[in-house]
């Protein structure tokens, strides 16, 4: 389930002369710069919107904040629930012998502390939204309403574009820049507009109500981990109660005979909700874990995967296809040891993408012969495809 607010209200854009030199210069700006605007706004952005959560919403909407951590707060609680169960009822009351209890509690410690790790990281991360260069400005923004024609519009944002130099390689599918008029930017090759989380996101998967936050560029690795050390972490749960369980049925067979219970009965309910919910989650976890590990595999985003990003030669779904083993280091990084951990490998910046060299052959063929058909008009300048320096055959030694 994602949110996403495609429905793009196209304000329209400046002339050209009325494009400042004081705007290109802010444009034109060095890679450090851009680093250090990039982290500035993202927490520039958050800082504002917990301003506006605590003071200014109404007292609906900060019900509305309130209500989005309840799907946290019951995992953290189930997760409790079941430390107590597992811990207490099962490896203190239930099992007799003592290097038994020490293997089963030393290794369900280490699941559980790289899980919680895995989930705080996926929860927590700051969101990732596009760097200074990518906004439009106010002065430009609100001289946008001069623009009247869709093409003018669509000549001036690959003008303004190109003055950033901006690396884009996707387009709006009908052929225009991407740009978001809420968040009044250019939106960042596989960056969208979250309408939870209210601004533009960089590698935008979706919106998870389980974590509260955005599934995107700076927390997938770690949404994949929680995926997949949940799974671990019930499968392990599920295995080594399984026992306990049978010996929940025998005791109420027992019972049935008048015979006497090994486990007390609030420890027997215990046991059987803690097998049951295990295998639950475990069920309902892999299937989002192998769908997610699909993705990964093609290089593909829950969005990508229902509706293929578009590129100059149309929509290709696995544009960004480098191959399944660097689209796997692409999110995980190239060490083993440190793929396998809540740290950050993730590769490249969520504005750089390399693109399917398939993808990439078909583009030169049409830049050596400009006058072949294309499914999408991209540009409407004089500018030849080749001379576009914003455009994707730069994308390899741009990317970081
Ligand atoms: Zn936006
Ligand atoms: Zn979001």
């Amino acid at each position: 389930m994602y949110h996403e607010n495609e429905n793009l209200v196209f304000e329209p854009l400046l002339s050209s002369n009325q494009y400042s030199e004081q705007s290109t210069n802010d444009l034109l700006i060095s890679e450090e710069q851009r680093d250090f605007q990039s982290v500035y706004f993202t927490y520039i952005s958050r800082i504002k919107n917990l301003c506006c959560t605590m003071t200014i919403r109404t007292p609906s909407m900060c019900c509305c904040e309130v209500l989005k951590w309840i799907p946290v707060i019951f995992i953290l609680g189930l997760v409790g629930w079941s430390y107590y169960a597992y811990v207490v009822q099962m490896c203190i009351f239930t099992i007799d012998s003592v290097p038994k209890k020490v293997i089963y509690l030393f290794i369900y410690h280490i699941l559980l502390i790289i899980f919680l790790w895995s989930y705080y990281q996926t929860v927590f991360s700051p969101l990732v939204g596009p760097p200074q260069q990518f906004y439009i400005g106010e002065v430009e923004s609100a001289s946008i309403a001069t623009i009247q024609t869709v093409n003018e519009r669509r000549a001036t944002l690959i003008r303004l574009s190109r003055q950033a130099n901006l690396p884009l390689v996707t387009r709006h599918f009908d052929g225009s820049i991407r740009y978001c008029s809420i968040c009044k930017c250019v939106k960042p090759d596989r960056a969208h507009h979250c309408s939870v989380c209210e601004q533009c996101v960089l590698r935008y998967d979706h919106h998870c109500p389980w974590t509260n936050s955005c599934i995107s560029y700076g927390n997938y690795k770690f949404f994949i981990l929680f995926l997949g050390w949940a799974l671990i972490f019930c499968t392990y749960v599920a295995g080594t109660s399984l026992q306990y369980f049978i010996l929940f049925w025998q005791d109420v067979a027992n019972s049935e005979n008048n015979e006497t219970s090994s486990v007390s009965t609030s420890g027997r309910f215990h046991l059987l909700f803690l097998f049951f919910i295990a295998i639950i989650f475990a069920v309902s976890v892999s299937s989002l874990f192998f769908y997610h590990l699909f993705l990964i595999g093609k290089n593909r985003t829950t969005v990508e995967s229902h509706r293929a990003p578009i590129f100059a030669n149309g929509p290709q779904k696995d544009g960004f296809d480098l191959g399944c083993k660097q689209n796997i280091q692409e999110i995980l990084g190239t060490d083993l040891i440190k793929a396998l951990i809540p740290i950050n490998t993730t590769q490249g910046d969520g504005i750089h993408y390399q693109v399917n060299s398939m993808l990439l052959e078909d583009l030169q063929e049409r830049s050596r012969n400009p006058t072949r058909d294309v499914v999408l008009p991209l540009d409407t300048l004089a500018n030849p495809i080749n001379n576009d320096r914003n455009y994707l055959l730069s994308s390899n030694t741009n990317r970081r």
